[in-house]
């Protein structure tokens, strides 16, 4: 190759890199920010045994905020990991079903099949590990509501919308663009909902199983197809601003603690 090509080449391959990684794929769950919230939140929680044995089980120095996103970073590498993340249940549904379970598992199924792998003291120690991020980050995506109510759009990723003013789809909204349009640092979100957890909540929320919390994001779901203010079902392009926003953030606010007390539940009883 002479020179000019190497640079037109190298050009091109920067181009490519640029526009993968901005491209806009089907979402993944919570975004980034929300995924290490609820993890914080849960870490706070912690009695101090789930504590020492969850800092046994993680890397040096690694926090179950830091690992709640690791299951969405392995996703290409463990395609059968995919459908985990989520469970199509149509929004006209009355409740969560276990008919809506896919033989390739679902978001419910996964958190008692890592729950139990946790559990297990004659499991190795790296299926324990792999098992506590796993299940981090699925008790996690089942509070976000659209990962478990869908209207045949993959979960609202096939559901076009502008987001003040930006082109969007719901499933990305409800991921991360409800909280975005609130200009505040991680340490200041987890400050902000731990406030809202008074011991009464966090006591009456912790109970139940996924199944319960599966039923909980559907009846959410519904309301995130809706306008809040005509009470429509929203259709492909909808302008949604800040009525949106006012009617939904403190539902997606309240799904995150959520699934940071019912984490911390979780491991608590795990690790007595
Ligand atoms: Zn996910």
């Amino acid at each position: 190759m002479d020179g000019i090509g190497r640079v037109k080449a190298v050009r091109l391959i920067f181009a490519a890199t640029l526009a993968a990684s901005t491209m806009i794929g089907p979402a993944w769950g919570w975004g980034r920010l929300g995924h290490r919230v609820a993890g914080k939140i849960a870490e706070d929680r912690l009695t101090p045994a789930a504590r020492a044995a969850v800092r046994d089980l993680l890397g040096p120095g690694e926090s179950l905020a830091d690992v709640s996103t690791w299951a969405d970073e392995v996703r290409r590498d463990r395609p059968e990991s995919g459908p985990w993340h989520y469970v199509n249940v149509p929004i006209s549904e009355p409740k969560y079903d276990r008919k809506f379970e896919p033989k390739e598992g679902c978001v419910v199924v996964k958190v008692e099949d890592f729950r139990k792998i946790l559990a297990d003291p004659r499991k190795s120690r790296a299926e324990r590990q792999e098992a506590l991020k796993f299940l981090a980050h699925f008790v996690q995506d089942m509070h976000q509501p659209v990962h478990v109510g869908h209207r045949d759009d993959r979960g609202g990723n096939d559901l076009q919308v502008q987001f003040f003013g930006q082109g969007s789809n719901l499933h990305r909204v409800w991921d991360s663009g409800l909280f975005d349009q609130v200009n505040r640092p991680e340490k200041e979100w987890v400050e902000a909902l731990s406030k809202t957890i008074t011991p009464e909540l966090a006591a009456e929320w912790s109970r139940g199983g996924p199944v319960d919390w599966a039923d909980e994001s559907l009846a959410i779901a519904r309301k995130a197809y809706r306008n809040p203010f005509t009470q429509n079902e929203l259709k492909k392009g909808a302008r949604l601003g800040q009525e949106y926003e006012d009617a939904n953030l403190p539902l997606a606010e309240r799904r995150l603690a959520q699934a940071g007390v019912r984490l911390a539940w979780v491991l608590n009883t795990i690790f007595p």
